[in-house]
Protein backbone atom coordinates (compact mmCIF):
# COMPACT_ATOMS: atom_id res chain seq x y z
CA UNK A 1 0.00 0.00 0.00
CA UNK A 2 1.62 3.46 -1.38
CA UNK A 3 -0.18 6.46 1.07
CA UNK A 4 1.54 9.61 1.55
CA UNK A 5 4.77 9.06 -0.28
CA UNK A 6 5.46 5.97 1.45
CA UNK A 7 5.31 2.20 1.38
CA UNK A 8 3.29 0.13 4.07
CA UNK A 9 4.01 -3.67 2.77
CA UNK A 10 1.91 -6.57 4.53
CA UNK A 11 1.03 -10.03 3.66
CA UNK A 12 -2.69 -10.53 2.15
CA UNK A 13 -4.24 -14.53 1.06
CA UNK A 14 -5.60 -12.67 -2.12
CA UNK A 15 -6.36 -14.24 -5.11
CA UNK A 16 -5.96 -12.56 -8.61
CA UNK A 17 -7.59 -13.84 -11.27
CA UNK A 18 -9.14 -13.06 -14.92
CA UNK A 19 -13.11 -12.61 -14.39
CA UNK A 20 -13.80 -14.36 -17.48
CA UNK A 21 -11.69 -17.26 -16.23
CA UNK A 22 -13.27 -16.94 -13.08
CA UNK A 23 -17.17 -17.02 -14.10
CA UNK A 24 -16.29 -20.19 -16.81
CA UNK A 25 -15.01 -22.50 -13.90
CA UNK A 26 -18.14 -21.59 -11.44
CA UNK A 27 -20.16 -22.41 -14.88
CA UNK A 28 -18.42 -25.41 -15.83
CA UNK A 29 -18.72 -26.42 -12.68
CA UNK A 30 -22.98 -25.86 -12.48
CA UNK A 31 -22.59 -27.73 -15.31
CA UNK A 32 -20.91 -30.95 -13.87
CA UNK A 33 -23.52 -30.63 -11.37
CA UNK A 34 -26.71 -30.80 -13.44
CA UNK A 35 -27.18 -27.00 -13.70
CA UNK A 36 -28.86 -25.87 -17.40
CA UNK A 37 -28.51 -22.75 -19.13
CA UNK A 38 -30.92 -20.06 -21.09
CA UNK A 39 -30.06 -16.82 -21.97
CA UNK A 40 -32.60 -14.15 -21.24
CA UNK A 41 -33.53 -10.85 -20.12
CA UNK A 42 -34.80 -10.18 -16.54
CA UNK A 43 -37.50 -8.18 -16.91
CA UNK A 44 -39.66 -8.11 -13.62
CA UNK A 45 -41.23 -10.62 -11.01
CA UNK A 46 -43.76 -10.98 -9.04
CA UNK A 47 -43.18 -12.83 -5.66
CA UNK A 48 -46.98 -12.84 -4.81
CA UNK A 49 -47.57 -14.87 -7.60
CA UNK A 50 -44.03 -16.51 -8.03
CA UNK A 51 -43.57 -15.26 -11.51
CA UNK A 52 -41.01 -13.96 -13.18
CA UNK A 53 -41.19 -11.62 -16.53
CA UNK A 54 -38.21 -12.89 -19.30
CA UNK A 55 -37.11 -11.81 -22.31
CA UNK A 56 -35.92 -14.95 -24.83
CA UNK A 57 -35.69 -15.87 -28.43
CA UNK A 58 -36.84 -11.76 -28.97
CA UNK A 59 -40.37 -12.59 -27.01
CA UNK A 60 -41.56 -11.59 -23.32
CA UNK A 61 -42.45 -14.95 -21.11
CA UNK A 62 -44.15 -15.04 -17.98
CA UNK A 63 -42.98 -18.09 -16.16
CA UNK A 64 -44.21 -19.75 -12.35
CA UNK A 65 -40.96 -20.55 -10.26
CA UNK A 66 -40.38 -22.10 -7.15
CA UNK A 67 -37.49 -20.22 -6.08
CA UNK A 68 -35.84 -17.44 -8.07
CA UNK A 69 -32.77 -15.66 -7.11
CA UNK A 70 -31.76 -12.51 -8.91
CA UNK A 71 -28.21 -11.59 -9.16
CA UNK A 72 -27.74 -9.10 -12.50
CA UNK A 73 -25.89 -7.02 -10.11
CA UNK A 74 -26.18 -3.72 -8.98
CA UNK A 75 -28.77 -1.20 -10.43
CA UNK A 76 -27.41 1.93 -10.14
CA UNK A 77 -29.59 5.15 -9.55
CA UNK A 78 -27.89 8.14 -8.48
CA UNK A 79 -30.51 9.63 -5.36
CA UNK A 80 -30.81 5.68 -3.65
CA UNK A 81 -28.50 3.92 -1.66
CA UNK A 82 -24.62 4.78 -1.11
CA UNK A 83 -22.44 3.73 -3.79
CA UNK A 84 -18.70 3.73 -5.42
CA UNK A 85 -17.38 3.21 -8.80
CA UNK A 86 -14.52 1.82 -9.94
CA UNK A 87 -12.65 1.14 -13.42
CA UNK A 88 -10.16 -1.34 -14.61
CA UNK A 89 -7.93 -2.12 -17.35
CA UNK A 90 -6.02 -5.06 -18.57
CA UNK A 91 -3.14 -4.19 -20.04
CA UNK A 92 -0.36 -6.24 -21.99
CA UNK A 93 2.77 -6.66 -20.07
CA UNK A 94 4.08 -7.53 -16.95
CA UNK A 95 3.21 -5.04 -13.83
CA UNK A 96 5.67 -3.04 -12.37
CA UNK A 97 4.88 -5.47 -8.92
CA UNK A 98 4.84 -8.57 -10.56
CA UNK A 99 4.57 -10.27 -7.05
CA UNK A 100 2.63 -8.32 -5.37
CA UNK A 101 -1.05 -6.84 -5.23
CA UNK A 102 0.00 -2.51 -5.36
CA UNK A 103 -2.53 -0.33 -3.68
CA UNK A 104 -2.18 3.97 -4.12
CA UNK A 105 -4.12 5.60 -1.81
CA UNK A 106 -4.00 9.63 -3.18
CA UNK A 107 -3.48 11.90 -0.20
CA UNK A 108 -5.00 15.00 -2.05
CA UNK A 109 -8.75 14.74 -4.01
CA UNK A 110 -9.61 11.53 -4.56
CA UNK A 111 -11.63 9.46 -1.84
CA UNK A 112 -10.36 6.04 -3.08
CA UNK A 113 -7.74 4.20 -4.40
CA UNK A 114 -5.71 3.15 -7.72
CA UNK A 115 -4.57 -0.39 -8.20
CA UNK A 116 -2.00 -2.59 -10.22
CA UNK A 117 -2.52 -6.02 -9.50
CA UNK A 118 -0.11 -8.61 -11.52
CA UNK A 119 -2.11 -11.37 -14.09
CA UNK A 120 -0.96 -14.60 -16.12
CA UNK A 121 0.02 -14.62 -19.34
CA UNK A 122 2.14 -11.38 -18.88
CA UNK A 123 -0.85 -8.92 -18.48
CA UNK A 124 -1.62 -6.34 -15.75
CA UNK A 125 -4.87 -5.14 -14.15
CA UNK A 126 -4.68 -1.57 -13.43
CA UNK A 127 -7.85 0.52 -12.41
CA UNK A 128 -9.66 2.39 -9.59
CA UNK A 129 -12.43 3.84 -7.69
CA UNK A 130 -13.58 5.96 -5.47
CA UNK A 131 -15.84 5.96 -2.40
CA UNK A 132 -17.38 9.18 -2.57
CA UNK A 133 -19.97 8.60 -5.19
CA UNK A 134 -17.92 10.41 -7.51
CA UNK A 135 -17.54 8.60 -11.04
CA UNK A 136 -14.01 6.91 -11.51
CA UNK A 137 -12.76 7.73 -15.37
CA UNK A 138 -10.21 6.39 -17.47
CA UNK A 139 -8.49 8.85 -17.81
CA UNK A 140 -7.81 8.91 -14.49
CA UNK A 141 -6.20 5.57 -14.91
CA UNK A 142 -4.68 7.05 -18.46
CA UNK A 143 -2.74 9.95 -15.58
CA UNK A 144 -1.67 6.94 -13.51
CA UNK A 145 -0.33 4.53 -16.05
CA UNK A 146 1.67 7.54 -16.50
CA UNK A 147 3.01 7.81 -13.22
CA UNK A 148 3.48 4.75 -13.07
CA UNK A 149 5.13 4.03 -16.23
CA UNK A 150 2.63 1.79 -17.59
CA UNK A 151 2.55 1.74 -21.68
CA UNK A 152 1.12 -1.84 -22.83
CA UNK A 153 -1.22 -2.15 -25.21
CA UNK A 154 -5.08 -1.82 -23.92
CA UNK A 155 -6.46 -5.17 -23.82
CA UNK A 156 -10.03 -4.37 -22.67
CA UNK A 157 -11.89 -1.61 -20.20
CA UNK A 158 -14.73 -2.10 -18.03
CA UNK A 159 -16.17 -1.19 -14.66
CA UNK A 160 -19.36 0.32 -13.11
CA UNK A 161 -21.19 1.40 -9.67
CA UNK A 162 -20.41 -0.82 -6.39
CA UNK A 163 -23.48 -1.32 -3.80
CA UNK A 164 -21.63 0.31 -0.27
CA UNK A 165 -24.49 -1.06 1.69
CA UNK A 166 -26.09 -4.61 2.13
CA UNK A 167 -29.81 -4.71 1.53
CA UNK A 168 -31.14 -5.93 4.43
CA UNK A 169 -34.21 -8.02 3.23
CA UNK A 170 -32.87 -10.43 0.45
CA UNK A 171 -35.68 -13.10 0.94
CA UNK A 172 -39.24 -12.37 -0.02
CA UNK A 173 -41.69 -15.70 -0.68
CA UNK A 174 -39.74 -17.64 -2.62
CA UNK A 175 -37.30 -15.00 -4.33
CA UNK A 176 -33.94 -14.42 -3.00
CA UNK A 177 -31.36 -11.71 -4.12
CA UNK A 178 -27.75 -12.18 -4.35
CA UNK A 179 -24.24 -10.68 -4.65
CA UNK A 180 -24.37 -6.69 -5.34
CA UNK A 181 -27.86 -6.89 -5.54
CA UNK A 182 -28.14 -7.80 -1.99
CA UNK A 183 -25.58 -5.55 -1.42
CA UNK A 184 -23.18 -8.14 -0.44
CA UNK A 185 -19.88 -5.47 -0.50
CA UNK A 186 -17.20 -4.28 2.06
CA UNK A 187 -17.61 -0.71 2.31
CA UNK A 188 -14.16 0.47 3.17
CA UNK A 189 -12.45 -0.81 0.07
CA UNK A 190 -15.38 -2.06 -2.50
CA UNK A 191 -14.76 -5.68 -2.92
CA UNK A 192 -17.49 -8.45 -3.30
CA UNK A 193 -16.02 -11.49 -4.87
CA UNK A 194 -14.56 -13.35 -1.55
CA UNK A 195 -17.82 -12.51 0.54
CA UNK A 196 -20.29 -13.59 -2.07
CA UNK A 197 -18.51 -17.02 -2.77
CA UNK A 198 -18.75 -17.64 1.45
CA UNK A 199 -22.38 -16.31 1.12
CA UNK A 200 -22.91 -18.98 -1.15
CA UNK A 201 -23.33 -21.83 0.78
CA UNK A 202 -25.70 -20.38 2.97
CA UNK A 203 -27.85 -18.80 0.58
CA UNK A 204 -28.13 -22.38 -0.94
CA UNK A 205 -28.58 -24.11 2.36
CA UNK A 206 -31.52 -21.81 3.52
CA UNK A 207 -32.65 -21.93 0.15
CA UNK A 208 -32.64 -25.80 0.31
CA UNK A 209 -33.93 -25.78 3.15
CA UNK A 210 -37.20 -23.43 3.36
CA UNK A 211 -35.19 -21.22 5.94
CA UNK A 212 -35.63 -17.90 6.52
CA UNK A 213 -33.04 -16.23 4.85
CA UNK A 214 -33.69 -12.60 6.00
CA UNK A 215 -32.69 -13.44 9.78
CA UNK A 216 -29.82 -15.59 8.98
CA UNK A 217 -28.37 -12.82 6.63
CA UNK A 218 -28.59 -9.92 9.35
CA UNK A 219 -27.91 -12.05 11.98
CA UNK A 220 -24.13 -13.40 10.44
CA UNK A 221 -20.85 -11.64 10.61
CA UNK A 222 -20.40 -10.66 7.39
CA UNK A 223 -23.61 -8.51 7.26
CA UNK A 224 -22.58 -6.96 10.62
CA UNK A 225 -19.45 -6.34 9.02
CA UNK A 226 -21.02 -4.61 6.00
CA UNK A 227 -23.11 -2.48 8.04
CA UNK A 228 -20.56 -0.86 9.94
CA UNK A 229 -17.97 -0.52 6.84
CA UNK A 230 -20.75 1.41 5.36
CA UNK A 231 -21.67 3.47 8.46
CA UNK A 232 -17.62 4.30 8.97
CA UNK A 233 -17.44 5.02 4.54
CA UNK A 234 -20.49 7.22 4.80
CA UNK A 235 -18.94 9.32 7.76
CA UNK A 236 -15.79 9.14 6.05
CA UNK A 237 -16.99 11.17 3.37
CA UNK A 238 -19.16 13.35 4.56
CA UNK A 239 -16.27 14.16 7.01
CA UNK A 240 -13.95 14.77 3.83
CA UNK A 241 -16.67 16.07 2.19
CA UNK A 242 -17.28 18.83 5.15
CA UNK A 243 -13.96 19.24 5.96
CA UNK A 244 -11.73 19.20 3.35
CA UNK A 245 -9.47 17.26 5.41
CA UNK A 246 -8.44 13.83 4.32
CA UNK A 247 -8.97 10.97 6.95
CA UNK A 248 -9.20 8.12 4.60
CA UNK A 249 -5.18 7.35 3.80
CA UNK A 250 -4.28 8.18 7.57
CA UNK A 251 -6.85 5.30 8.51
CA UNK A 252 -5.12 2.93 5.46
CA UNK A 253 -2.03 3.71 7.30
CA UNK A 254 -3.00 2.29 11.05
CA UNK A 255 -4.56 -0.27 9.33
CA UNK A 256 -1.84 -1.28 6.93
CA UNK A 257 0.26 -1.23 10.55
CA UNK A 258 -1.95 -3.50 12.12
CA UNK A 259 -1.83 -6.08 9.41
CA UNK A 260 2.10 -5.61 9.43
CA UNK A 261 2.12 -6.01 13.35
CA UNK A 262 -0.56 -9.25 12.90
CA UNK A 263 1.75 -11.06 10.75
C1 LIG B 1 -13.85 -2.22 -11.86
C2 LIG B 1 -14.25 -3.09 -10.73
C3 LIG B 1 -13.27 -3.76 -10.04
C4 LIG B 1 -13.62 -4.60 -8.97
N1 LIG B 1 -12.61 -5.24 -8.32
C5 LIG B 1 -12.92 -6.09 -7.34
C6 LIG B 1 -11.88 -6.82 -6.69
O1 LIG B 1 -10.69 -6.66 -6.99
N2 LIG B 1 -12.22 -7.69 -5.73
C7 LIG B 1 -13.52 -7.90 -5.37
O2 LIG B 1 -13.79 -8.72 -4.49
N3 LIG B 1 -14.55 -7.20 -5.95
C8 LIG B 1 -14.27 -6.31 -6.92
N4 LIG B 1 -15.27 -5.59 -7.52
C9 LIG B 1 -16.65 -5.84 -7.11
C10 LIG B 1 -17.14 -7.14 -7.73
O3 LIG B 1 -16.87 -7.10 -9.13
C11 LIG B 1 -18.65 -7.31 -7.52
O4 LIG B 1 -18.92 -7.29 -6.12
C12 LIG B 1 -19.11 -8.64 -8.14
O5 LIG B 1 -18.81 -8.68 -9.52
C13 LIG B 1 -20.62 -8.81 -7.98
O6 LIG B 1 -20.98 -10.03 -8.59
P1 LIG B 1 -22.49 -10.27 -9.05
O7 LIG B 1 -22.49 -11.60 -9.73
O8 LIG B 1 -23.41 -10.04 -7.91
O9 LIG B 1 -22.80 -9.12 -10.10
P2 LIG B 1 -22.13 -8.86 -11.52
O10 LIG B 1 -20.71 -9.32 -11.56
O11 LIG B 1 -22.43 -7.42 -11.80
O12 LIG B 1 -22.97 -9.80 -12.51
C14 LIG B 1 -24.33 -9.56 -12.79
C15 LIG B 1 -24.65 -10.12 -14.16
O13 LIG B 1 -26.07 -9.98 -14.41
C16 LIG B 1 -26.25 -9.54 -15.75
N5 LIG B 1 -27.54 -8.80 -15.83
C17 LIG B 1 -27.83 -7.56 -15.35
N6 LIG B 1 -29.11 -7.23 -15.63
C18 LIG B 1 -29.63 -8.29 -16.29
C19 LIG B 1 -30.92 -8.55 -16.87
N7 LIG B 1 -31.93 -7.67 -16.81
N8 LIG B 1 -31.10 -9.74 -17.48
C20 LIG B 1 -30.09 -10.66 -17.58
N9 LIG B 1 -28.88 -10.46 -17.06
C21 LIG B 1 -28.63 -9.29 -16.43
C22 LIG B 1 -25.05 -8.62 -16.00
O14 LIG B 1 -24.81 -8.49 -17.39
C23 LIG B 1 -23.92 -9.38 -15.30
O15 LIG B 1 -23.33 -10.34 -16.13
C24 LIG B 1 -14.97 -4.75 -8.59
C25 LIG B 1 -15.97 -4.08 -9.30
C26 LIG B 1 -15.63 -3.24 -10.35
C27 LIG B 1 -16.71 -2.52 -11.12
Amino acid sequence: MHIKGKEYPFACNYTVTDRRELDRAVWNKALEAGASFHRAKYISHDHLKKTVRLNHDGKDHEINYNNFILSSGWKYSPLRDPHTFAVAEIVQGESPFPDCLYIKIPDKTLIGYYWIFPMTGGRTNVGGGTISGIPFSFSMIEDFKKEMGIKGKSLGRGGGAIPLRPVPVVQKNGSYLFGDSAGMVFGLNGEGLGYISMMSDVWADAIADKKDLNKIWIDSKIFRKFDKASKIMRFINFFEGNSGIRIYPSLNILGALLKQRMR
